[in-house]
């Protein structure tokens, strides 16, 4: 398995400051405190999302952080909670702490969310520190900081191209002239991770694994030399490419070669020969004689397979290619076949494993209770409609939703959340 590897900064948004204020009323002179809180700052969560296999994003942006939370203000109004900020990341990644090498989480299921940092708590407003000594207090809190982390991202990486050939056919080469900064395949940026492996971010902004695949030789399905291991690490793959050389410089024949690689294949696994093979002829820059290419081209066609011309050594036909391989990935499902090490992993702050609410009836007033209720809870001004909003995604996150149907609730029944009653709606 091949490694990506990224660092990056990350700090969650800062808790707003509270208020200092004093209650203006007609014909009192100064009335009591009334400094609103400050809001939370944002949270920072990692979510795996199933469009991304590739920590490539992650090399051109480094820095991430979560808004801050508002200030409170006067009439005891609360300042804003920022909207928590949310990393996608593939299915796989695993999250350290860079300075400890602490694991933070092992993002290993689909949809799968974890909280990495917290905000800081928004600060008290004036209006919490008035006493029977001190009635008019002149001092709020700030908001706390929100935390801050370097962290590494690994991930282990699935090929979703494998070159496949003889060898000397010009898979390195063409592995190498796509890394290269090409004006031809500029829309293509390419990373190198391994010498046999890189990824590509195509131009329609997906990115994808290639990985060069040496050794596959008469022999390798037998376990002869290197071959067979990574005849293995080619069954994941999605879209072959199968590299002839067609000048035929070492004075095989390209046709005979084509054919050689694909018994090979069969011998090995059914299910790989038949895996989606795009035929490229390489080399065509020292190509003399058409007769062998004009050849190919009919078996490829009989076996219902593109073929390109490419000169891996000039560039020439590689954008072509490459637009086809991006095209072509898109229509194939991904297999998500990701190796997790959980041995050395642990996981931390799932939020949909455990239930931390409970849900019970007081006569037609469904009551739910719990910490995570009350955490949330805490956070939310429920006067404020966007503050609304996110208390319902939260609740949603959390499960109670569910947990509220599976007890009964019905459309107009009044659902109490600590000191809270709202009417749900189906
Ligand atoms: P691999 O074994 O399949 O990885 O092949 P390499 O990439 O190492 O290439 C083998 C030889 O072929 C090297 O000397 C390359 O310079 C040469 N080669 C690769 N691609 C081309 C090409 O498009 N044109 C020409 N003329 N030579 C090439
Ligand atoms: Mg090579």
């Amino acid at each position: 398995m091949f490694t990506d590897y990224v660092k990056i900064h990350v700090s969650a948004g800062k808790g707003g400051n509270g208020a200092i204020s004093f209650r203006r009323e007609k014909y009192v002179a100064a009335g009591g405190p009334d400094g609103g809180d400050g809001g939370r700052g944002g949270d920072v969560y990692f979510k795996v999302d199933n469009d991304t296999n590739t920590l490539i994003d992650f090399r051109y942006k480094k820095k991430f952080k979560a808004e801050n939370g508002e200030n409170g203000q006067g009439a005891r109004k609360y300042g804003k909670s920022a909207e928590d900020l949310y990393i996608s990341v593939p299915i796989g990644t695993i999250i350290k702490d860079a300075s400890t090498n602490e694991v933070l989480a092992d993002l290993s299921e689909k949809e799968q969310t974890v909280l990495i940092l917290k905000g800081g708590r928004g600060g008290l407003g004036n209006s919490h520190f008035a006493t029977p000594t001190r009635q008019a207090p002149r001092f709020a809190e700030d908001g706390e900081k929100g935390e801050e982390k370097e962290l590494i991202l690994e991930l282990k990486l699935l090929a979703d191209v494998g070159l496949i050939g003889f060898p000397n056919v010009g898979k390195s080469t063409f592995l190498s002239t796509v890394t290269s900064a090409n004006p031809k395949i500029a829309n293509y940026h390419f990373t190198t991770i391994d010498p046999n492996l890189g990824v590509i971010k195509s131009k329609y902004g997906d990115s994808f694994v290639i990985a060069d695949i040496p050794g596959i030789i008469e022999g390798a399905s037998d376990g002869v030399g290197l071959g067979i291991q990574f005849l293995r690490h080619i069954e994941r793959t999605r879209v072959l490419l199968h590299f002839i050389d067609v000048s035929g410089s070492e004075g095989r024949n390209p046709v005979d070669d084509y054919k050689t690689i694909n018994n090979e294949l069969k011998q090995y696994s059914e299910k790989l020969s038949k895996r989606i093979q795009i035929i490229v002829a390489n080399k065509t820059d020292i190509l003399q004689d058409n007769t062998n290419f004009a050849e190919l081209e009919k078996l490829a066609k009989k076996n219902k397979q593109q073929l390109f011309k490419i000169s891996a050594a000039t560039g020439e036909g590689i954008d072509e290619l490459m637009t086809y391989v991006s095209e072509t990935l898109k229509t194939l499902p991904k297999e998500n076949l990701i190796e997790i090490n959980s041995n050395d992993t642990k996981k931390i702050y799932t939020l949909e494993t455990k239930k931390k609410f409970t849900v019970t009836r007081e006569g037609k007033i469904f009551v739910v209770q719990g910490e995570d209720i009350e955490n949330i809870m805490r956070r939310v001004n429920v006067a404020d409609y966007e503050s609304l909003f996110y208390l319902h995604r939260k609740l949603d996150e959390i499960g109670l939703n569910k947990a509220l149907k599976k007890a009964g609730v019905k459309d107009g029944d009044t659902v109490r959340l600590i000191d809270y009653e709202m009417t749900w709606e189906d």
